[in-house]
């Protein structure tokens, strides 16, 4: 048989050049055109053992979906693809995969992996150009009632996969709109929002309820939702800031992340004023934090009209927890990158307004528990960074609210709840948790994969009653 000729690099994809989108909420990545998904898809090796799938916390199945592209059967691939994963749109997009998939592929020992996020994204754009999704035939309903709380990856994923064993699910959401952090937090120009409608609709054609405007903990409580539910998902995410309690932070033009990407995402005040929300518009701003959070805040103030964005880092590159491509991204859009760098205070105007940060100058020292090298601030180093906007993106923790008005409901490190990851179950009767809420603030696959182990267990739950 011939030798297979390896292409050692990915099939680049076009995108917009940095000049042009840093005036604009477009998409920046084109995506591939179909000669080229099938020429990339064609580097895959199709290893006997795909250490891919295992790479995958949704275990799509990898060689068997680049095979089908391969060979132009791309409504195939994107069907293979959906059986494990019920957003590829989203994940093509925004999944880390040079963690995941990509960084145990069989090429990397000497190549660039083959582009398994890019071809993923592929082919859910290719189904969705064809038009709305057909609904699966749906076996009949089981009686059952579950009751989803939050519509973010991990719940969406548990209603999808529930309905589709015949279970009718309910979703409350608190926000105005579905989607969690795909519709507040990440911006149009990383993941447009009408593909989280689209998916989020199919999931509705299949029959799931979704209330919005429902505070879970508020307009009801979790003890009353159980009186009409058989079992409870919660889905609530990781939605409360962290800040760093350093003197000055209350000043004005101190937004936390959380705070400024939802009135940039969700409320559009980028639309301003055909959208009533104000956001204050910084001629320098400047971002503490290294993860995609960071670089979305940063790269949002540039689309905002900011004259210089700054991210303000305490460890070096090497260390950010952000997708490679998020800060690649960021770079090319002339993002300054202030390493090493922590803040210890933030100094005002006289007038309230936040003018300057205190740092300190960092070193870096043996690794922590995240087994990254630890910051270990340089004595006596402090310098000032002018700044008229900063945003706090140093991570997040679920919000209190439904431990609080829950009897029974065990909470562990920083106010996440506590759950078996076989199952998913909390400790309280008939209630399961996954993603952020169980986790902390983590990935969309990682939520999604909690939500399927999770609709699994409620399943069992629901034809047995053994808890
Ligand atoms: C700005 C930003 C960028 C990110 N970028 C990436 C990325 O590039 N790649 C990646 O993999 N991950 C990324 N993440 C992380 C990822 O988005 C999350 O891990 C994921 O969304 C978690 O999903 P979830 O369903 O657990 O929670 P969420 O997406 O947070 O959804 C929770 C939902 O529950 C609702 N809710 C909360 N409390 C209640 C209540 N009491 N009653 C009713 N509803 C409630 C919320 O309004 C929300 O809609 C990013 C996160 C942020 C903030």
């Amino acid at each position: 048989m011939a030798k297979k000729t390896i292409i050692p690099t990915k099939t680049p994809m076009s995108e917009q050049p940095p000049a042009e989108r840093i005036k604009n909420y477009d998409e920046v990545p084109y995506g591939y055109t179909p000669e080229q998904a099938i020429a990339e898809a064609k580097r895959c090796l199709q290893c006997k053992r795909p250490f891919c799938i295992e790479g995958c916390p949704v275990e799509i199945d990898v060689p068997g979906f680049l095979q089908l592209i391969a060979e132009g059967e791309f409504q195939g691939a994107i069907n293979l693809i959906r059986e494990t994963n019920a957003l590829p749109a989203v994940t093509g997009r925004v999944c880390p995969q040079e963690e995941q998939c990509e960084a145990v592929c069989a090429l990397c020992k000497r190549f660039e992996s083959v582009a398994i996020g890019r071809l993923e994204r592929f082919v859910a754009d290719w189904e969705a150009a064809q038009g709305p999704l057909p609904v699966p035939e749906l076996p009949p309903p089981t009686g059952k009632k579950v009751a989803v709380v939050g519509s973010g990856p991990a719940g969406i994923t548990v209603a999808a996969d529930l309905a589709r064993m015949g279970h009718s699910v309910t979703v409350f959401e608190a926000l105005h709109e579905p989607g969690g952090v795909l519709v507040y937090g990440i911006p149009e120009f990383r993941l447009p929002k009408a593909i989280v409608r689209r998916d989020i609709d199919y999931v509705c054609r299949m029959g799931v309820e979704l209330v919005t405007d429902f505070v879970v903990g508020n307009t009801a409580t979790l003890d009353e939702l159980l009186e009409d539910f058989d079992a409870i998902f919660l889905g609530t995410g990781a939605g409360l800031p962290w800040f760093l309690n350093v003197p000055g932070e209350n000043l004005n033009g101190v937004y936390s992340a959380n705070e400024y990407l939802t009135r940039v995402n969700l409320m559009k005040a980028y639309l301003f004023p055909e959208y009533d929300t104000p956001i204050a518009l910084g001629r320098r701003v400047a971002t503490i934090g290294g993860g995609n959070v960071a670089m979305d805040s940063a790269r949002t103030a540039l689309r905002l009209g900011a004259e210089e964005s700054l991210i303000v880092y305490r460890r070096s590159r090497e260390e950010m927890p952000g997708r490679d491509e998020e800060i690649h991204h960021a770079e090319e859009e002339g993002i300054q990158f202030h390493l090493l760098t922590s803040p210890v205070a933030f100094h005002g105007d006289g007038k309230g307004q936040v003018k300057e940060i205190e740092c300190l100058k960092n070193e870096l020292g043996e690794p922590d528990a995240s087994g990254r090298r630890r910051p270990v601030p340089v004595p006596d180093s402090n310098f000032r960074i002018p700044a008229d906007i900063v945003i706090v993106a140093i991570g997040q923790s679920p919000n209190p609210l439904i431990p609080k008005t829950t009897s029974d409901l065990q909470t562990g490190r920083r106010g996440t709840v506590v759950v078996d990851e076989d199952t998913m179950k909390t400790s309280k009767r008939s209630v399961f948790a996954g993603g952020d809420v169980a986790t902390g603030g983590a990935t969309v696959i990682l939520a999604m994969g909690q939500g399927r182990i999770a609709a699994k267990a409620i399943d069992e739950y629901l034809r047995t009653g053994e808890w």
